[in-house]
């Protein structure tokens, strides 16, 4: 759903005087096809941004190799990455697969590819580079995993006797409508926002970068003018929906109870546990492992959010796009990602008031973006829960869509694009980890404990599986 990276990608090419046909996102496999088939393309380009996409990156090869053709397939996007390109999508297409790490790098690969005197040359290195990555992948594939069963008995543990739980100030959600601009821009974080234009650095010492300083301080200036822009014609809006819920740790999943009498369940998160064994580390975590669990007979609590700052984005992109004004689109897009990243952060703030334990809280911006603070909000489809398919549950509980407009797509990304999500942990310990890769044991109690039949989590979770699912 999100297409910054393929913008810029485009813009790059244009300036090198190639011509791009943009097909939009979310496009199908089919649609892409054919009409690299009508309009006699050169080559065919991917950008994917949740793990999901990458699948169907895969999808995409398979089907130009069965299809017989013969155009190289570049292959970009955050969650990208020569090596998941090198073992999972280049094997599946015989002609070149290239992995592109960023869009300034795009124009000289696309010159190679298209040069005949320096195409072969090109393929044969991105060959034995990819085989390269593979062997290393195979190595690293011998991590050892240990059993779930063992993961779990070797579970972060928390003396629930002893271990102060906060209680929040209401049971239930509430809903921000159309939250003013200027609360949320002071909690920008600005240093992601440079890296979306790939200039790297972190805010505010970039601007004393020798080479991207000067580019840098343009783009902030250009960027606050945007802003204020946005603000004052109120161009975009921002909506938002959290709550608190009564909760306790089933195993690895939490109960959400649908109030303190804790009878009826309101909702449920499947969390996934750690297998790999860490030198120094005796703990597997799983996020449940934050929750008192029944059996502990404490009274425990979970939140959760939903916001969004891109109601409108795409109707102002379109409108600089009408202009051919591709940098101003951009930076709308850029800057509605930051605000709904400064509304999370707001919205957390405000939470740890909620539930008593951040009410004297004197954190500055930049403490807030070091995580200083008490508790996580961790978000589905990112490491510590890989599943993006728990958005599902979590929007049911928010009612999120009808409150925010954020829409769930088909493989459970978020639109508009610029929107978060996720769960709130107050546990003092609580602590962001990578669930990383999992065994078949796990994945199927796991695919029970969701009522999800196995293959589709196989499916879900393919960028975690610690085995061939085929075998
Ligand atoms: N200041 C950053 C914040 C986004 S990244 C910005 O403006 O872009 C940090 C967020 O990503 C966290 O708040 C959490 O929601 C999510 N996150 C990071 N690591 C995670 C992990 N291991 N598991 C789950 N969520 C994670």
């Amino acid at each position: 759903v999100h297409d910054i990276g393929k913008n810029i990608v485009g813009v790059v090419l244009g300036c090198n005087n190639y011509e791009t046909i943009d097909l939009g996102v979310m496009v199908p496999c089919e649609k892409i096809l054919e009409t690299a088939e009508r309009e006699q393309v050169d080559i065919v380009g991917l950008s994917g941004l949740i793990t999901p996409s990458l699948d169907e990156m895969a999808h995409v090869a398979a089907e130009m190799q069965r299809t017989g053709m013969h155009l190289p397939l570049l292959i970009g996007g955050a969650t990208t990455s020569a090596k998941h390109t090198a073992v999972k999508i280049a094997p599946l297409y015989q002609s070149a697969t290239v992995h592109v790490l960023d869009a300034s790098r795009s124009a000289g690969v696309v010159e190679r590819l298209l040069n005949p005197k320096l195409r072969e040359e090109f393929e044969s290195e991105n060959r034995q580079q990819q085989a390269k990555l593979v062997e290393s992948f195979q190595r690293r594939r011998q991590i050892k995993l240990v059993p779930y069963r063992d993961a779990v008995a070797h579970r972060f543990r928390t003396d629930w006797d002893s271990v102060e739980i906060a209680r929040p100030a209401f049971i239930g959600r509430q809903e921000l409508h159309d939250l003013p601009l200027a609360t949320l821009m002071p909690y920008i974080d600005w240093s992601p926002f440079f890296a979306a234009w790939e200039l790297r650095g972190k805010y505010p010492a970039i601007f004393d970068d020798p080479q991207v300083g000067p580019e840098a301080r343009k783009l902030f200036d250009d960027a606050q003018r945007m802003l204020e822009q946005i603000a004052s014609q109120k161009q975009l809006r921002a909506e938002g929906v959290y709550g608190f819920w009564p909760a306790a740790a089933q195993g690895d999943d939490i109960i959400l109870y649908a109030d303190e009498s804790r009878h009826s369940e309101a909702g449920r998160i499947h969390t996934l546990r750690q297998q790999w064994e860490r030198p120094g580390t005796e703990h597997y975590y799983a996020l449940a492992d934050f929750v008192a669990p029944v059996e502990s007979g404490r009274e425990d609590f979970v939140g959760a959010f939903a916001v969004t700052a891109g109601i409108g984005t795409d109707e102002l992109a379109r409108h600089f796009e009408r202009d051919h004004d591709d940098y101003n689109a951009i930076l709308v897009k850029a800057l509605s990602d930051r605000l709904a990243e400064a509304f999370a952060e707001w919205l957390h703030e405000q939470a740890r008031r909620d539930w008593g334990y951040g009410r004297d809280e004197h954190f500055t911006n930049e403490d807030l973006i070091k995580e200083r603070y008490r508790g996580i909000r961790p978000a589905p489809g990112y490491g510590a829960c890989p599943d993006h398919t728990e958005k599902r549950g979590l929007f049911e509980l928010l009612d999120a869509t009808r409150a925010t407009g954020i829409e769930l797509t088909e493989r459970s990304a978020m639109h508009p694009a610029a929107s978060v999500s996720g769960w709130y942990f107050a546990h003092p310990a609580a602590r962001y980890f990578s669930v990383d890769q999992i065994t078949h044991d796990q994945v199927e109690d796991y695919a029970r404990r969701k009522g999800m039949p196995l293959k589709d989590v196989e499916r879900w979770l393919a960028p975690n599986l610690g085995y061939d699912p085929q075998t």
